[in-house]
């Protein structure tokens, strides 16, 4: 039961996936399938709205019921390799520079880190495997995917401090080479976000270079390139986490990382008649008139993915453009559509319900929760 808790505490894994790429560990996956099918529910969900901000600073325990510990003992259940929609996003070969970090155009937009592949590789997600998509079994992908040659040199994001750099990451077994996330190292950031800690992780490295306890600044070379882990091919898998540096905090990467100059990002809302929010569904974004290729993107599927603490999203499409877009879904056997403006470094946010359909509007202001936990000055009251 310990070793239990102690599993659930220390994340998922990242399943990791490529078209190109075959799961190899298959049983030691199920057994984490397993574990994460019986647990989701009591995992941190902020989905159901900005109310539930409070999930990042709360305390939330996590609570192992018998019969799911007892079920993760005796349960084999058939893996199952689910191909992802293959994305439509073209592979081009150039995008211009980033934005410097740490980049915010408005109050709360949180562009961090640094791409953690140089600039002169591909250094943007790969569009199949986006944070939130489920590509087997009922695994939620927790980063993303850079994909990248064994060796390539993987890259601090952002300063911090080395706080693990090991096989195990996974297990929390320091050295255990059948750990999904391979070799892996986690930074423990220099600054953090509306006064909780951040974190990245970077996985299935070839080989680790950084050490425990050493400080590293933007772009040090942490380590190589590799496939160790839950993958077979080279790859580097990429995590935020937020708060605490476990599975359930991860957030996307897409919102973390800097654009390229002169590009933006498009972060988006949407749910059903009941307000909940939908999952997996297939979402077009088309450029206009056209100059960029369509991209088509799913929003977030049930289970371990988070709503940044301010949008609250469900889908996030980074990469774009500036420029005039469509974006379009059927919804209730009626096609949806709705044009929105893409601006350079800005992130664009839309909502879709039910009863209002698109709308563009800013996120509704974190509650109390979330601000920072310093005093602020109010008002003092006019005396009458
Ligand atoms: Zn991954």
């Amino acid at each position: 039961m310990k070793n239990l808790l102690f599993l659930l505490e220390s994340g998922s894994l990242l399943p990791y996936n490529s078209s190109k790429l075959l799961h190899s560990k298959v049983l030691f996956m199920v057994l984490i399938i397993t574990i994460l099918i019986g647990c989701t529910p009591s995992a941190p969900t902020p989905e159901t709205g900005p109310t539930q901000t409070a999930v990042i600073a709360g305390e939330t325990a996590t609570e192992v019921p018998a019969a799911i510990a007892a079920q993760v003992k005796s349960t084999i259940v058939p893996f199952r390799f689910v191909v992802p929609t293959p994305g439509a996003e073209p592979v081009t070969g150039w995008r211009p520079p980033l934005y410097p970090v740490p980049w915010a155009v408005s109050a709360y937009d949180h562009f961090y880190f640094a791409r953690p592949i140089g600039a002169d590789n591909v250094n943007w997600p790969l569009a199949e495997y986006r944070y939130g998509g489920v590509f087997f079994a009922n695994v939620v992908h927790t980063g993303v995917d850079i994909d990248a040659n064994e060796g390539t040199e993987i890259l601090a994001a952002g300063p911090g401090t080395v706080i693990s750099a090991d096989w195990g990451l996974y297990t929390e077994v320091p050295g255990n080479t059948s750990d999904p996330y391979g070799q892996a190292v986690v930074i423990h950031h220099d600054f953090g976000y509306k006064g909780q800690a951040l974190y990245t992780v970077y996985a299935h490295m070839s080989e680790i270079i950084a050490v425990v306890g050493q400080h590293v600044e933007t772009g040090d070379v942490l380590g190589l390139v590799g496939d160790t882990g839950a993958t077979t091919g080279p790859h580097l898998h990429f995590e935020v986490r937020l708060g605490d540096k476990t599975f359930y905090r991860t957030y996307n990467p897409e919102l973390w990382m800097a654009p390229p100059q002169g590009w933006g990002v498009l972060v988006g809302r949407i749910t059903d008649d009941k307000g909940d929010l939908l999952r997996q569904y297939p979402v077009d974004v088309r450029p206009m008139p056209s100059g960029v290729p369509l991209r088509k993107v799913l929003t977030y599927a049930m289970g371990a993915a988070n709503g940044d603490p301010y949008y609250q999203e469900n889908l996030v499409l980074s990469d774009l453009p500036e420029g005039l877009y469509k974006i379009n879904f059927d919804y209730k056997e009626k096609k949806q559509q709705f044009w929105v403006n893409i601006y350079p470094g800005q992130i664009t946010y839309f909502t879709f319900t039910d009863k209002d359909g698109f709308q563009i509007a800013l996120p509704p202001v974190p509650t109390l929760d979330f601000l920072p936990r310093t005093a602020t000055p109010t008002r003092t009251p006019k005396p009458k």
